[in-house]
């Protein structure tokens, strides 16, 4: 049990902090806060013309030795986390990125200052790239250089990374920041759950934390300043909060939840093989968004019927050059070999606008997400297009390989990707390399031109993927990133349902698959309207499929289409809300999920 006596002396503090669920998943202990190095505080120097050449070699060795440092970490890195060593890798590259390593010298040599300034403005430049990113994923990215650059400025001041390989009893880690290296260190059977001030859904911490099911809450702000050194905690992964020294009352409360969740988890972790099918016969196929190759095995872990969405741009970024049809290839064989006989939905790059790649030449931009994204990005550019295109035709040959285009938003474009598409086929076919020509084609639904022209859209492709993350943005007109409107990016507004349901019936008019692949898909808030409205398939993050699986073996298709029904009738969010948690709200905490709500 919990050392309560202190609480006899002083009352408790229930200090109860909101951040963003990072990974979900109840966990009660001592704090164990890390330390940072306070390395943010960089001097400017000016440095006399004849020391110019020992400041280069200067920072040149603070490289050298964080590539030594990343190299130990990476040898060391225990089994169970080996398929994340490509972060690390990524770290690696990135020491040598051109932007980073090359201008942190012309800065030094250009304006005469000390090594430490020179990578702080040459970080700082490549910083405000990324965090200009409409996706949250890239720009998530711009944490990475600060971990990248804490490595070089630790070594040219003398401090060295943190050290928290030594924690020796069970604790939640309080920390302003965790880098890949410093996460990969920690002894993480000692670890109960992870919060940290900054980060957010799709930053490492939170994606490690998730693949090895610690609870995890980030975006804290300043619980750093707040939570001291064995102080006890109450972290709910699933709702993003944090109870600093919590009453008896809270405690009690919170311990019941932990041990329904760790139940819950257990009996959908068995049934999580089971196929997705309603208590009237009908079958949901229940797909997985991945990133990256190493995530395929949680796929087939989790019961995933397949892969619903393929984010191709990882293997862009962080190089000099775009990846080689070759390169590309092997890739997606690997994934369509391993996922056979199940599908692989590729979609081709996203990238573009403010998405970075440094091996790509991009425009700067007034509004990104308005931009050169995308296909649009695509179709000027077409060397790199048919490269992939290639390498996915080719893959399509060793597996069930369907084809997606992102952001379409004019028919145009679908009969341009057509072409370039019949093109590198034809171009394999003279080079007699195999590939398949019976590839299914398929359009991305995200933007509101595109539902509205579904009906015409649907005769040129084989399916549609309704992307609800950029839907949502792009037809609510809120910024899917931005922190202020954050409250009004609302999956169920009628407008957000009456569009789906759109794209659905145009769809079926035309006898074409329809699927959706947006967070919105992951919510088990969401499955009743989604349910009723017949879609084929759903696809979503790896780690929400058994519960998604296990939601749909308890609802009905026949009630889902009358529950749809009045759904469209309400004229506002809360009100749709208000009926799911009126109509569903005993089956959530059954399931485990928390209840439905507005924010
Ligand atoms: C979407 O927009 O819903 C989607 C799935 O694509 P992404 O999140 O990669 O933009
Ligand atoms: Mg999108």
């Amino acid at each position: 049990m919990f050392d309560t006596t202190a609480r006899h002396v002083k009352p408790a503090l229930n200090l109860t902090l909101q951040g963003i669920a990072g990974s979900p998943g109840i966990a009660i202990g001592k704090a164990y806060l890390v330390e940072q190095e306070d390395i943010d505080v960089v001097e400017k120097r000016f440095v006399k013309p004849e020391n110019i050449s020992g400041e280069v070699r200067r920072f040149k060795e603070g490289v050298k030795k964080a590539q030594q440092q990343l190299q130990s970490v990476i040898e060391e890195v225990p089994g169970e986390l080996k398929d994340h060593t490509y972060i690390l890798h990524a770290h690696m590259m990135l020491l040598k990125d051109r932007m980073i390593y090359n201008g942190t010298i012309e800065h030094i040599e250009r304006e005469s200052v000390n090594a430490e300034w020179a990578v702080k403005i040459a970080v700082d430049e490549v910083k405000s790239i990324f965090k200009k990113m409409p996706d949250p994923y890239f720009r998530e990215r711009a944490s990475d250089i600060t971990h990248v650059s804490k490595l070089i400025l630790g070594n040219l001041l003398g401090a060295g990374p943190s050290n928290i390989s030594h924690i020796d009893k069970r604790v939640i880690i309080v920390a302003h920041d965790l880098s890949p290296a410093e996460t990969t260190q920690m002894p993480l059977e000692k670890v109960k759950a992870f919060l940290t001030d900054l980060g957010g859904q799709t930053s490492h911490t939170g994606i490690i934390a998730r693949s090895l099911e610690i609870p995890a809450v980030l975006g804290l702000g300043n619980a750093t300043q707040l939570i001291m050194t064995d102080t006890l905690i109450i972290v709910d992964g699933s709702a993003g909060v944090v109870i600093a020294d919590p009453d008896e009352e809270t405690l009690t409360r919170y311990q019941e939840r932990k041990d329904l969740f760790e139940q819950y988890q257990a009996m959908i972790t068995r049934s999580s093989h089971l196929p997705a099918e309603t208590t009237d016969g009908f079958h949901l196929t229940v797909m997985a968004n991945i990133e990256v190759f190493e995530e395929v095995v949680s796929v087939i872990d989790r019961g995933g019927d397949g892969i619903g969405l393929y984010r191709t741009e990882f293997l862009y970024l962080n190089r000099p050059t775009p990846p080689s049809e070759q390169e590309l290839f092997d890739n997606y064989r690997d994934v369509a070999e391993i996922m056979a006989p199940r599908t692989v939905t590729i979609r081709t790059l996203d990238i573009g606008g403010d998405k970075f790649a440094s091996g790509l030449e991009l425009a700067e931009e007034m509004n990104p997400a308005l931009g050169l994204r995308a296909i649009r990005f695509s179709l000027q550019s077409p060397e790199i297009f048919e490269t992939q295109l290639r390498a996915i035709l080719r893959a399509a040959n060793l597996g069930n390989v369907r084809i997606m285009f992102p952001m379409i938003s004019q028919v145009d474009e679908v009969v341009q990707a057509k072409q370039m598409l019949n093109q590198a086929a034809e171009s394999l076919e003279k080079g007699g390399i195999p590939f398949s020509p019976n590839i299914e084609v398929g359009a991305m639904i995200e933007v509101p031109s595109a539902v509205i022209m579904a009906d015409i859209l649907a005769k040129e492709v084989d399916f549609f993927s309704i992307g609800t993350n950029d839907l949502i943005q792009y037809s609510l007109a809120i910024d899917r990133v931005n922190k202020q409107v954050a409250h009004l990016y609302q999956p169920l507004h009628p407008a957000v349902l009456r569009m789906v349901r759109r794209v659905v019936e145009a769809a079926k008019e035309a006898g074409i698959g329809v699927y959706m692949c947006g967070e919105m898909a992951g919510d088990p808030v969401n499955l009743p309207v989604l349910l009723g409205m017949e879609l084929d398939a759903i696809s979503m993050n790896p780690i929400s499929i058994p519960a998604l699986k296990m939601l749909v073996r308890m609802l009905s298709l026949k009630e889902s289409k009358l529950f749809l029904e009045e759904a469209l009738k309400q004229p506002t969010t809360t009100e749709v809300v208000k009926l799911v948690q009126d109509t569903y709200g005993p089956l959530f905490p059954k399931a485990g999920f928390s209840q439905p709500s507005q924010d």
